[in-house]
Order: structure tokens, then sequence, then C-alpha cells
């Protein structure tokens, strides 16, 4: 009799578990920060997975038959739109619904409303190296923008599911209390930094260095996507001792020698940052991955001496 009452409970148990993943919205990000904020806001109402993995540079990420798969069962599609996610087009071409494609009701693109930086004055082709035809696609980056992203993905959420409107706007207000709060710390504690150039690797920072106040001009990377020759890396040896630039940053998944050379010639600083969530186990969510880069970049800035 108890294995029987307790086969009854596990299967009660089950069902109740199956139901409440039956009703939770499933959700699909191109990007894990997408997916972060995504979570934030639909919280248990949603189930959310990302395409791209964060360990792996977004611009050139492989989508497999399950991408494809997860796409077609999709309740919602949010991407980053423009052109970073070069894979995104054949990925939705593959699943075959109207309604994921671009202005279709269950796609969600969260460049709409965000104010773009590095936009081309002129016609830029991919075939000159570019992969930031549009504008620069990265704006993720900026807590600014996170908050943009966050009440688009309440709006949509809400139109596709009306009934439970009234708990993401909740979600809501309680993200952007917490994004808010962690802004005011952010740019106190770098408000002495203002100013200060660093050195990226890819033009991936702009946004977040614009929040900070600091410049970012040259890029290890000649252009987006191509990386220096010998002769371009000792031109940079030359503008970093030129202009005492202190940090190097970049994620984790690009090449390090050339930062590696840089480091050994001229002593800057190789800072490998969160450019998306989950790329290092500090970067748990949307605002401990900003958290952490700022901490970072504060904490090296502030032990060397400004010029
Ligand atoms: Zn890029």
């Amino acid at each position: 009799m108890k294995k029987l009452i307790s086969l009854f409970c596990t299967l009660v148990f089950s069902w109740q578990i199956s139901a409440a993943f039956a009703n939770e919205l499933r959700v699909v990000t191109s990007l894990p920060s997408f997916a972060s904020i995504a979570k934030s806001i639909g919280g248990d109402l949603v189930s959310v997975t990302s395409v791209a993995p964060p360990q792996f540079n977004p611009h050139f990420i492989e989508a497999r038959p399950s991408d494809v798969l997860r796409l077609k069962r999709a309740d919602l599609f949010i991407h980053g739109g423009l052109d970073l996610e070069a894979w995104r087009g054949p990925l939705v071409d593959a699943a075959a619904r109207a309604e994921i494609r671009p202005g279709g009701l269950r796609a969600l693109d969260l460049s709409q409303g965000i104010p773009l930086l590095n936009v081309p004055q002129q016609a830029v082709s991919r075939s000159q190296g570019d992969i930031h035809l549009f504008g620069n696609p990265h704006y993720w980056m900026s807590p600014d923008n996170g908050a943009r992203i966050a009440r688009s993905i309440a709006d949509k959420l809400s139109e596709i599911d009306p009934a439970n409107a009234p708990v993401y706007s909740q979600h809501l207000t309680q993200f952007l209390d917490q994004l808010n709060a962690s802004i005011e710390v952010w740019k106190r504690e770098t408000a002495a930094l203002r100013g200060r150039e660093v050195l990226g690797y890819h033009d991936e920072w702009i946004y977040l260095m614009n929040f900070l106040g600091l410049k970012m001009d040259r890029f290890v990377e000649p252009k987006p996507g191509i990386p220096p020759s010998p002769r371009q890396l000792s031109e940079l040896e030359a503008y970093i001792r030129a202009n005492h630039i202190s940090a190097l940053i970049q994620p984790t998944y690009y090449s390090k020698d050339a930062a590696e050379s840089l480091n050994r010639s001229t002593g800057v600083q190789v800072l490998l940052l969160c450019q998306n969530v989950g790329e290092l186990p500090e970067c748990g969510d949307y605002i401990s991955m900003l958290n952490y880069d700022v901490q970072q970049i504060a904490t090296t800035l502030k032990g060397s001496a400004h010029p």
C-alpha cells in the first residue's frame, strides 16, 4: 500500500511538473545575454534557451538541427537584429515559420528602439572585411540599453500572453530597480576614470565605454573580423607607448596571441571580460556580467598611473 501511495504521489507530482512546463512560454533567444534578461522578466512563466553558447564568438555560431527544432516550437524568438548573428537568417529559414520571421508576432528584434553607435555614413561591404554593416551591433553592453531590452521583452511577453501582463510588468520594475541601483554604483566607482583610454581587441565595447566615459578608438583588429598583421601589431605597440594605455580589453574566446605579445612588449594589461552572460562564472546573469566587467576595468585603471 505504501508503495502504491508513493507511486500515486510520484504520478501527481510528475503531472504537476509537466503541467507547469506545458504552461510555460518557450522563449528562444539568439544570445545568452538576451536569455538572461528574458528570464528576469518572464520568471517562472517562461523557459528560456539561447542558440549561441556564451564561450564562443557570437558572430560565428553554427546552428544545429536541435536549434531548428527549438525555433519550430518556440512561443517567442528574441534576437539582436542587425548583422551580428550572421547565422540567424539561415536558422529562421530552416525553421520555416512566418511568425518568427522579421515582423512576425512571435519574433522580437531588440535593435528596434536602440540608439545605435557607429552607423556607417557611406555604404560598406562585407567583402571589405567589415561585419558591422548597419552600426555597432554589440549594444547590450550598455546598461541603459539593457533597460531598453528589458522593456521590449516585457512588452512582447505581455502582447503574446496578456493574461500575465501584470506579472511581466512587476518583474520589469524589479529588474529596472536592481539595474538602476547598480548603475549608481558603477558611475560612482568609475567617475574619476572618465576620459581615460583603453584598447579593445574587437570593436564591441563602445556602448560600455560610452557609459563609463572611457575612450576606445583603437582595436587590435584593423577591421572587425580581421586579425592584425605583424606591421599593424608594431604600430599598436607604438600607439600604446605614446598614449600610455594601460589596459587592453577582449572577451575570452579570441586568440590571445596578439594581446600577450603586446603585453610583453609594452606592459599593457590584458583584461578578459564577459561579452555575454555565462562566458565566465562571475558573469552568471546580465547585471552580474556588467558588474564584473566594470569592476575589472575600474580596478585595473585605478591601479595604473595616469600619465
Ligand atoms: Zn562585432
